[in-house]
């Protein structure tokens, strides 16, 4: 762990538990359900697990969902995006098909950590430039000591975290009660 990396890799990451993906998918799900999404978008790899289970999850809900997340190899007509990205200090580009992301389609994005913002802004530019709307944003484990959620909140998306990681002192988690 480094004084911002918050590294799980035991339970949200290299290994999941599913007991809590599942969980996880079923508060978001309850959580968004009023804003009837269409679909799920996040980042491959590590916000598929969530997202999968967030879909799973409103599938009780009154209607269907579809997961989608932006490939790096997709080919043809692409929506595209560039995201900084934090744990690896490097820029990426996101894509997703157009076909999998329709116009006025209402989208849910799921990630699995929130740090600057710079996964879920790239995220939302995909949905702007496909004409269709961010009904919310799910994340996992948001750290509160970075600017994403103040950021997200100020351009008007409902951003709702599940764990918030006020600080991380001598190698030790802080988290919000
Ligand atoms: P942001 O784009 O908000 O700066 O960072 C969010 C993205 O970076 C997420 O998709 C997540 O995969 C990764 N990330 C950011 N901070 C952390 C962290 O502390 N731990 C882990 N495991 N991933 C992080």
């Amino acid at each position: 762990m480094g004084t911002d990396i918050v590294k799980v890799d035991m339970f949200l990451n290299h290994r999941l538990d599913t007991d809590l993906f599942v969980k996880m998918g079923q508060a978001f799900a309850q959580e968004f359900a009023q804003e009837k999404p269409d679909l799920v978008l996040t980042v491959e790899a590590s916000g598929i697990a969530a997202a999968l289970t967030t879909a799973m999850g409103l599938r009780k809900y009154p209607r269907g969902i579809r997961q989608e997340e932006p490939h790096p190899e997709c080919d043809g007509d692409v929506y595209e995006s560039r995201v900084f990205s934090f744990t690896h200090g490097v820029e990426n580009h996101i894509r997703v098909d157009k076909d999998y992301l329709p116009k006025g389609a209402r989208v849910l994005i799921v990630d699995d950590f929130l740090a600057n913002g710079e996964a879920a802004e790239g995220l939302c530019d995909l949905v702007r430039q496909a004409g269709a709307t961010v009904v919310g944003i799910g994340i996992c484990v948001e750290k509160s000591f970075q600017p994403g959620h103040q950021k997200l909140a100020q351009e008007g998306y409902h951003v709702v975290s599940l764990a918030r990681v006020t600080a991380i002192r001598d190698g030790k988690l802080i988290v919000e009660d």
